[in-house]
């Protein structure tokens, strides 16, 4: 049985016993709910995704020297960042104005009702462009790589490898070094995410045991303006960008993303999918390791476009709700900023909620607004990151094409990197 299928029973497993213990409305203290669901489960889904951050740091520096290394601080290296952070703020721009036109259409927040009294949402301060900006950089990459600040540990890498490739022959011996410990690296993910469907099926048996059902029927309206964008999204944009600029075939590229795709949806954390990522895009989508190891950590730490999908149709909503009218230097601000907070959105759960403090106090609409959606958040939260993930590997794909990079033979061999993992 392949493993996406493995993935997917684990999935749809988890999905129907978790919604079942949810409507079974069992004891919360009792042997079922307590400790099988909120205890055994709940922990075997946070040692899965335990097991997937174990590899993000290590992978990303390792992997990225490597690359780094093989470019050198040559023209292309340059050539390659342009296009990679182009490619990344075209296509988040486009998704934030997909989704202003989706919510300029639908209208989700004309008579919405009212959030409930009982929700507590203080929000927190979103980090401004400056500080997101001088973050970039380190000051000690051990610490950067200790607190996981993907940005810091990508720019060391980066000037690492420059250095190894200038080394003569030192740096060759180094190198050796890199590329054995890389390769080791990328067995490891091949063994753990073996686990992915053990793990997919505790987090969705949890999380559907707690998903709140009521909140989105209320906030059906918003619920499915943001869900229909990201599949507009995901089918009309991607598939274009493939075809004309990646000149390849879209359907194959999603058959080989659909791994990290479910595990992006049950974690909602393209952080913690990083290490499945790059492992699809180098060895089944046929990425090399030049351009994966910089494009896709990259993309999962500023590539978001499911999450400023969720914020154009929130905006919009809130809008409504408000009934604030907005003109197109608004919309215009809306897609400036929400492309910019989706840089610098961490790939984590939830963060994207955050964020959109930013895009809301840029356009004077009420931060409060963020209680009326916050229901449905959680549910959201999947998709989108599942979007953000294949966004980064369309990114890498098509640079990659447009670079000479794409290994074509590995692209079109269905059974590519399958065999062991
Ligand atoms: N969970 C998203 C991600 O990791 C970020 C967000 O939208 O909150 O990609």
């Amino acid at each position: 049985m392949s493993l996406t299928l493995r993935i997917l029973i684990g999935m749809g497993a988890g999905l129907l016993i978790g919604i079942a213990v949810q409507q079974l409305e069992l004891d919360p203290s009792g042997w079922v709910r307590g400790f099988l669901v909120d205890g055994v489960l709940d922990a075997g889904g946070q040692i899965f995704i335990a097991s997937l951050k174990l590899m993000v740091v290590p992978l990303v520096f390792v992997s990225l020297v490597c690359g780094a290394a093989r470019l050198g601080a040559s023209a292309s290296m340059g050539r390659l960042g342009g296009k990679t952070l182009g490619m990344y703020l075209l296509t988040t721009a486009l998704a934030v104005t997909l989704a202003l036109t989706t919510a300029l259409i639908v209208e989700p927040g004309t008579g919405a009702d009212a959030p409930p009294a009982d929700i507590d949402y203080q929000p927190k301060p979103a980090p401004s462009v400056k500080e997101t900006l001088i973050n970039i950089f380190p000051t000690n990459p051990v610490a950067a790589m200790a607190e996981g600040r993907m940005l810091q540990v990508i720019v060391f890498a980066l000037l690492f490898g420059i250095a190894l490739a200038k080394s003569g022959e030192s740096g060759q011996r180094i190198r050796g070094v890199f590329d054995d410990v890389n390769e080791t690296l990328m067995k490891l993910i091949t063994l753990l995410i073996q686990l992915a469907p053990y793990g997919v099926f505790c987090l969705m048996t949890t999380l559907f045991a707690a998903v709140g059902w009521r909140e989105i029927f209320k906030l059906l309206g918003y619920f499915l303006t943001v869900t229909a964008t990201l599949a507009l999204h995901v089918t009309l944009i991607y598939p274009t960008l493939l075809m004309l600029i990646g000149r390849v075939k879209p359907t194959t590229f999603f058959a080989k993303m659909r791994e990290p795709m479910l595990v992006g949806f049950s974690t909602s954390s393209s952080g913690a999918t990083l290490p499945v990522t790059l492992r699809t895009v180098e060895h089944r989508v046929g990425v090399r390791n030049e351009v994966a190891a910089f494009a896709v950590p990259l993309g999962a730490t500023i590539n978001m476009d499911g999450t400023a999908i969720m914020q154009g149709v929130a905006t919009v909503f809130i809008a409504q709700f408000y009934g604030i009218d907005l003109g197109l230097v608004d919309f215009l601000m809306v897609i400036l900023t929400a492309t910019l907070a989706s840089v610098g959105t961490a790939a984590v759960p939830g963060v994207g909620l955050i964020t959109l403090t930013m895009v809301l106090t840029q356009v004077g609409l009420p931060v409060e607004g963020i209680m009326l959606i916050i229901g449905v958040d959680r549910l959201l939260d999947m998709m989108r990151t599942a979007v953000n993930i294949a966004g980064d590997g369309m990114v890498a794909t098509t640079v990659a094409r447009s670079e000479g990079q794409l290994d074509l033979a590995v692209f079109q061999d269905p059974q590519a990197g399958a065999k062991d993992g």
